[in-house]
């Protein structure tokens, strides 16, 4: 009979090394097979490092079906469900199936340029459209087909829910709890004078609502980021987003609460 197979991930600490090595040692005494590259065939992927390494993961692994399990060996550490101390509580809780699954919802965009190409963007956390300098920029924002308002400022940030607690919430928007499936519009710093009238709050929108975003004249030049990969970007012609079919799923053991999490990691 073939073995179930883990893959392990890890960033490039000293900690988060040892934490694999060990880890891949430990997943193969309880009968696990560790491929030492990402197999497809993989029941989960353990991601070592903070959210950032897991982040990276998705991105890499192009938002996988098999679910993760995060080890937080980093700074905050919100996704990562577990400590490098407690190996042998997941492989016992894990082979024992006393864990849920937490899916996540996605943002996906379309970038349509001025001279007929197209961009795909996808994200777990967000995607971000600012100015590439000081100046400030100009957008005219619709929602489900509505114009809404014309944005001026340093730029906008479309966020999911599971990434409410990220650069979003930096910047003044809502922490929203991950299983309510929606976006928010969070300004990076509107104007809100006379010369320039818009939103200075973020804005919530249900799933199934799309987001459009048309640059005033075409030729602004802008910073364009997703979960904090950034490419620049001129000569945009518009940009859809909505959220993504595509669920990105963590384990969770028992005992795990979003808003207790949310407690200890920000109060
Ligand atoms: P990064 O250094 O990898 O991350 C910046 C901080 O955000 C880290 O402390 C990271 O946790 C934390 N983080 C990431 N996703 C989170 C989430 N969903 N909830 C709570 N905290 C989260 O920065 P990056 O590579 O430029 O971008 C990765 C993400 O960081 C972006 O998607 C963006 O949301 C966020 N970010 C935030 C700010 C800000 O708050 N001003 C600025 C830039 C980027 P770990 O320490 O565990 O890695």
């Amino acid at each position: 009979m073939n073995k179930r197979k883990i893959y392990v991930y890890s960033n490039e600490t000293s900690v988060s090394i040892k934490t694999a090595d060990l880890l891949r040692k430990k997943l193969e005494q309880s009968g696990f097979e560790v491929p030492n590259d990402y197999d497809e065939e993989a029941e989960l992927i353990v991601c070592i490092g903070g959210d950032g390494a897991f982040l990276q993961a998705v991105h890499l692994f192009n938002f996988p079906h098999i679910p993760f399990i995060g080890i937080n060996t980093g700074h905050l550490g919100f996704f990562q469900e577990i400590n490098p101390e407690q190996l042998d509580e997941f492989i016992f809780n894990y082979k024992n199936n006393k864990y849920s699954l937490q899916p996540m919802t996605t943002v996906k965009g379309l970038m349509r340029m001025v001279d007929g190409s197209e961009v795909n963007l996808k994200g777990l956390n967000e995607i971000v459209i600012r100015n590439e300098d000081t100046h400030s920029i100009h957008l005219n924002i619709s929602i489900g087909g509505s114009f809404i308002e014309r944005f001026s400022g340093d730029g906008i940030i479309v966020s999911t829910a599971a990434g409410s607690t990220a650069y979003n919430y930096s910047l003044g928007g809502s922490i929203v709890d991950p299983r309510i499936k929606m976006l928010q519009i969070t300004p990076i710093a509107p104007m809100n004078t006379t010369a320039y009238r818009c939103f200075t709050s973020s804005i919530l929108l249900p799933g199934d609502l799309t987001i459009g975003i048309m640059p005033e004249t075409g030729k602004e030049r802008f910073v364009v980021a997703v979960d904090g990969e950034s490419n620049r970007y001129s000569c945009i012609k518009s940009i859809e987003i909505c959220v993504s079919n595509t669920l990105v799923n963590l384990l969770r053991f028992e005992g795990y609460d979003f808003w207790n999490k949310v407690k200890t990691k920000f109060l």
